[in-house]
């Protein structure tokens, strides 16, 4: 055994994917309700994104940040235009890269000012990456643990719970970093007021609104941002996960008032947003907004079956659904195995589910089918 035993590995190889269906190296095919957490957003051997590589790798993979980056330009251009307001984007290679940049360009955005404000409230169940910033300010001990100290200047609220975040306020407070839907913590939606109230704090109090998209963006909940169906104008909002459609790319976007903090030299990265990883955002990025409707009326359609199995509460919205079973769901993701469904276990006792955007009703069907002889 050469590689670090930090996952706990299911014992299946897949070989190959095509669509929606996973085939392991025996053969056997899978439908796939994980599509790589949230990241295969265009399913399996999607055609356009290989030509995309091929093309692209045959003329130049990598060209340092040192160079003019058109690729970085056209994928910049495409997200401000879904973006609710003028910004400007900075590459990464992760999601908690992605935090990582949003938490320095909140930090440099008040010293800028000349206000020493650089505490960032975030949440309980949160999820923002395993890095030191991002680890800090996902307010999860089971992620800390055996890592402390950690970073200062973060305080930790109650997921939809309003007075909490006010509790925490105080004069050194620059922002507020939250998830749409928190996925790693068990897929549970924020509530429409509650994140209107968090707005207008952020507006009253000068604060940062920073959302975390790394998992409900590119589409995931049926619009190509989840904070579109909250009516949010985020100051900050950072993706990765279905960006390059399993290839990696991270991007911060920030309101051009706001990306303005970054001077040349504030941050920086080797691979980040580079020609091969832009070229597959392009095409990610262009397919993903024709599916938005698709999103919607799959994933209600999900949901609904889900909801007539009668097995626990579901939540989640678009191809982001979570089934909370309230027991252990460990073991069912084994025997769904066997069966031939793809499906993850998160926050010990809800399924969750994030397959290909490009998912059909006829899988769902099957996938119910098989769900229902299992939990
Ligand atoms: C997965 C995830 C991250 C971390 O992304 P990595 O690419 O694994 O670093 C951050 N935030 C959210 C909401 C996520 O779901």
């Amino acid at each position: 055994m050469y590689v670090m035993q930090t996952y706990a590995r299911l014992p299946i190889s897949f070989v190959r994917g095509e669509g929606v269906y996973l085939f392991d190296k025996e053969g056997n095919k899978y439908i796939d309700l994980v599509g790589g957490i949230a990241v295969n957003v265009l399913g399996y051997s999607d055609q356009d994104l290989i030509n995309a590589i091929c093309e692209q790798s045959q003329k130049l993979i990598h060209v340092s940040n040192l160079f003019e980056n058109p690729w970085q330009e056209e994928v910049g251009r495409l997200l401000v235009e879904r973006f609710w307001t003028k910004g400007r984007v900075f590459f990464c290679n992760s999601g908690t890269e992605a935090n990582e940049a949003a938490i320095k360009l909140v930090r440099k955005y008040f010293r800028e000012r000349g206000e020493s404000r650089y505490r960032i409230i975030t949440f309980y169940n949160s999820f923002h990456g395993r890095t030191y910033g991002s680890m800090s300010a996902t307010a999860q001990e089971k992620v800390h643990k055996g890592f402390e100290p950690l970073l200062d200047g973060f305080d930790y609220a109650i997921y939809n719970n309003f007075d909490s975040v006010i509790n925490l306020l105080n004069k050194a407070t620059a922002g507020i970093m939250v998830e749409i839907i928190q996925g790693e913590g068990g897929v549970r939606v924020a509530h429409y007021e509650f994140l209107q109230k968090i707005q207008q704090l952020c507006k009253e109090e000068g604060l940062l609104l920073i959302v975390d998209e790394v998992q409900t963006g590119m589409g995931r909940t049926g619009s190509f941002f989840a904070y579109e169906h909250f009516d949010l104008k985020p100051d900050i909002v950072t993706l990765a996960k279905g960006l390059g459609g399993g290839f990696p790319i991270g991007a911060l976007i920030a309101r051009e008032k706001v990306a303005e903090a970054f001077s040349v030299g504030s941050h920086g990265s080797t691979f980040g947003g580079n020609p091969l990883a832009c070229a597959c955002a392009k095409v990610v990025i262009n397919k993903v907004s024709t599916l938005l409707d698709h999103v919607k009326d799959t994933g209600a359609y999900f949901k609904k079956g889900l909801e007539n199995l009668n097995r626990g509460k579901v939540r989640g919205m678009g191809l982001m659904l979570g089934l909370d079973l309230e027991r252990d769901c460990g073991p069912i993701v084994k025997r769904a195995l066997d069966l031939g469904l793809v499906i993850n276990c998160t926050a010990g006792s809800v399924l969750r589910f994030v397959p290909p955007l490009i998912i059909q009703k006829e899988h769902i069907d099957r996938a119910l089918f098989v769900l229902d002889k299992l939990v």
